[in-house]
């Protein structure tokens, strides 16, 4: 089963063509592209993590960009409702990632990290899945947890 990590070079994490790529399925979508918008797409695409909107607010401050919290939190939710950016629902809250396509997820259970993955389940087992429900998979994402080994 091939996994890799997203900081390996992988051919197209979050699409073909990294920040640019997002900035053009805005356009795309008709989404103007203001100084505050890009700035949180760039913090986004820089950190390659996942983040909550209080931590991106103080990650752009602390880079000396002006920028208010509100104006963060709603291009946030602009840009993932539009499918532009990812977003995760935890008990604590939103977190945002970068990418927009499908891939899985490992939560460190001590620190609580999460890393992008990209999984890919053998055919086999996607076809009993199939067989089973009745339904034809497009896509899917796998939720891992564990800790570090030392
Ligand atoms: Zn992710």
């Amino acid at each position: 089963m091939p996994v890799t990590g997203a900081s390996q070079p992988a051919t197209s994490p979050g699409g073909a063509h990294g920040l640019e790529g997002a900035y053009l399925r805005c356009r795309n979508l008709g989404m103007r592209l203001s100084r505050q918008r890009r700035m949180v797409l760039e913090l986004l695409w820089d950190e390659k993590d996942h983040l909550s909107a209080r931590d991106i607010f103080e990650r752009l401050n602390a880079r000396g960009r002006n920028i208010g919290h509100t104006s963060v939190y709603q291009n946030l939710e602009a840009l993932q409702s539009a499918g532009v950016i990812e977003c995760l629902d935890r008990a604590t809250g939103r977190l945002y990632g970068y990418r927009s396509d499908p891939h899985s997820h490992l939560t460190c259970l001590d620190s609580g990290t999460i890393q992008d993955l990209d999984v890919e389940l053998p055919a086999e087992l996607l076809q009993q899945i199939e067989r089973a429900t009745g339904y034809r998979i497009e896509s899917y994402t796998l939720s891992l947890c564990g800790r570090r080994q030392d």
